[in-house]
């Protein structure tokens, strides 16, 4: 049909552009019975194969607010391998702006950078949405849910046989609740066999328009009852781990003490000014999911404070230089095999290094345009600004009869360990293999415009009034936090090494030094304590917490409330405390 949105990659339209909005409630609402499926239930989980321009979830979305009640909660799950960007959405979806324009708006203000990873939208209150981008057939199996209703969308099997894999119908029947329900455009035997073999029953029905059928299909199992949020919760630690923990469950309605004996942000989170970007590793793994996932929260999450109270955020970019071949590999790796869009991630020649930096740059680098700068300590002042806190260590924790916890005699349905390397006081937490990694950082002026931050081992920030971070050392050895002359020579030697043309550019005007948590795989522990209900931790964030505090606080809050949550199962087990305290 001319004029409808057309898929490259699939030489297939995403919707009629005539009439695109009628066809999704002719196929995927009415095709599940909805509204009617989700009256009386208080979780509805609605998961879809293709988001495309997410026209059948603003679709479904605008038809839960117009018939459920102030209670009930609707879940969704998408899944799209070549993620639009938000531009082209609003451009694609423009015709119906009248039925569904502010829900477009709200989904478009939240929609994630295009980064490879898992993307939790909180569109409402009461209504998220959890965007998978990546291939249907690696995403599926890492998800832990229950669907009601599902959404086959995904260009038609003749001409998209991926998304009509063998992997993708297991995945459906695993995932399904037992009376869950699914619809799809087409009647296609690839489609019917699959969804026989994942326990549905099918019927062929009138299709849109000219199409002549399509399939509805359901399974005849009975309802099961959606998991029960935490009404309360304790925090241990008012750094990043626990401010960013505090503050997503606040955001749930969860209520939340905060427990902190000295005060906010007094440790390695009570830095000024820190650089966030992820962790570089060659391959696409676990590991680079999580904080491709964290990366793309983090942006939203700093955008979104930053609106409310000055949290010091600034996207002016990060160049990762070259230095050697080890480097050079490493980097080019990354940008071949995340499979990030260029917006957010590409190579960049010396050249394109000067001019994007304002400083002669003698290297070629990894350049991340919306990396950037926030102040750790501003961000924990904001992130607990609605908690309320307690001034003490919340040392004595133990279960209650309930299945609760009680912490300095206050019972909670959950309690988050966030306190860094001190959760090794703790009994349920002591046998962690954590250590602390003192980091000093310097305060330099300068008169020279540097224009995005420069990272080569060590850091430096983009001046805010003349005045510019660089950073850090790396003192696994040392555990004390006085500042060191011979600290701040190397971090300028380390500068001027990588970036010759900065050399006597900078005059040391101060510094901080603080002790950071790091575990012995270098990898953050956060999630649920095994073996006991109730109990999460969020701590080793060693030098990327602003970015894993972040995706680490939103599993937590997800798991306390009992959302679907927002990481790979890999990845999820890649942090979990439990590849330290359970050995199997
Ligand atoms: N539901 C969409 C909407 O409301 O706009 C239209 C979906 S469009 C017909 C199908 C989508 O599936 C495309 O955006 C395409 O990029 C995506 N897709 C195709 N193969 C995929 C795969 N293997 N994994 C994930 N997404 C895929």
């Amino acid at each position: 049909m001319s004029g409808s949105p057309r898929s490259e990659q699939f030489d297939d339209i995403y919707f009629a552009v005539e009439d695109g909005f009628e066809e999704t409630r002719h196929v995927f609402l009415a095709g599940n019975r909805l509204p009617e499926r989700w009256q009386g239930r208080s979780t509805f989980t609605i998961a879809e194969t293709g988001f495309g321009t997410g026209l059948n979830i603003l679709s479904a979305w605008l038809a839960f607010e117009q018939t459920s009640a102030p209670h009930q909660k609707l879940q969704f799950i998408s899944v799209e391998k070549y993620p639009l960007s938000a531009t082209q959405i609003a451009e694609y979806l423009s015709v119906w702006r009248p039925q569904i324009g502010t829900y477009l708006d709200r989904m478009l203000e939240l929609y994630p950078a295009r980064v490879t990873g898992w993307h939790t939208l909180h569109l409402s209150p009461r209504v998220s949405l959890l965007l998978m981008f990546d291939d249907a057939n690696r995403a599926l199996p890492e998800l832990d849910a229950t669907v009601d209703a599902w959404f086959l969308d995904g260009h038609a099997p003749a001409k998209n046989p991926e998304m009509w894999s063998d992997i993708v119908f297991e995945e459906i029947g695993r995932l399904s609740a037992p009376d869950a329900t699914c619809a799809t455009f087409t009647a296609s035997g690839v489609a019917k066999r699959g969804l026989r073999a994942a326990g549905f029953e099918i019927e062929k029905r009138r299709g849109f328009g000219r199409k002549r059928d399509m399939i509805v299909a359901r399974r005849n199992g009975k309802a099961v009852a959606s998991p029960a949020s935490a009404r309360n919760a304790a925090v241990i630690g008012a750094g990043l781990a626990g401010t960013s923990v505090a503050h997503a469950l606040k955001m749930r309605g969860i209520e939340v003490d905060l427990y902190e004996k000295a005060h906010i942000a007094a440790g390695a989170s009570g830095n000024p000014l820190g650089l966030f970007n992820p962790r570089f590793s060659a391959q696409r793994s676990a590991e680079s999911d999580f904080y491709g996932s964290a990366y793309a929260l983090a942006l939203r999450n700093f955008r979104h404070l930053q609106q409310d109270t000055d949290i010091g955020y600034h996207a002016n970019g990060s160049l990762h230089l070259m230095l050697d071949d080890d480097k050079t590999r490493r980097f080019s790796s990354v940008q071949e095999q995340w499979e990030w869009h260029d917006d957010h991630l590409r190579l960049v020649g010396k050249g394109d290094a000067s001019t994007i930096s304002g400083v002669q740059v003698e290297h070629e680098a990894l350049y991340l345009p919306d990396s950037g700068v926030v102040s750790p300590q501003k961000l924990c002042q904001a992130q607990s600004a609605r908690s309320t806190l307690i001034a003490e260590a919340g040392a004595e924790l133990r279960e209650d009869a309930q299945g609760g916890w009680v912490l300095n005699g206050r019972s909670y349905d959950a309690v988050v360990i966030a306190n860094g390397a001190a959760c090794l006081e703790l009994a349920q937490t002591a046998s962690l293999p954590l250590h602390t990694v003192r980091g000093q950082i310097s305060f330099a002026s300068s008169r020279i415009s540097l224009q995005a931050n420069l990272c080569y081992g060590g850091y430096c920030s983009v001046g805010r009034d003349g005045l510019h971070t660089l950073g850090s050392t790396f003192q696994p050895w040392l555990t004390d936090t006085a500042l060191r002359e011979e600290d701040h020579i190397r971090i300028l030697e380390t500068l001027a090494a990588a970036v010759p043309s900065l050399e006597g550019a900078f005059h040391v005007t101060g510094g901080r030094a603080a002790l950071r948590t790091a575990a012995k795989d270098r990898i953050p522990v956060g999630g649920a304590v095994p073996g006991a209900p109730g109990l999460y931790i969020s701590t080793a964030h060693g030098s990327h917490g602003l970015l894993s505090s972040q995706i680490i606080a939103e599993l937590i809050a997800a798991e306390c409330s009992g959302q679907v949550l927002p990481l790979p199962r890999a990845a999820r087990q890649k942090i979990s405390a439990a590849r330290f305290l359970q050995k199997s």
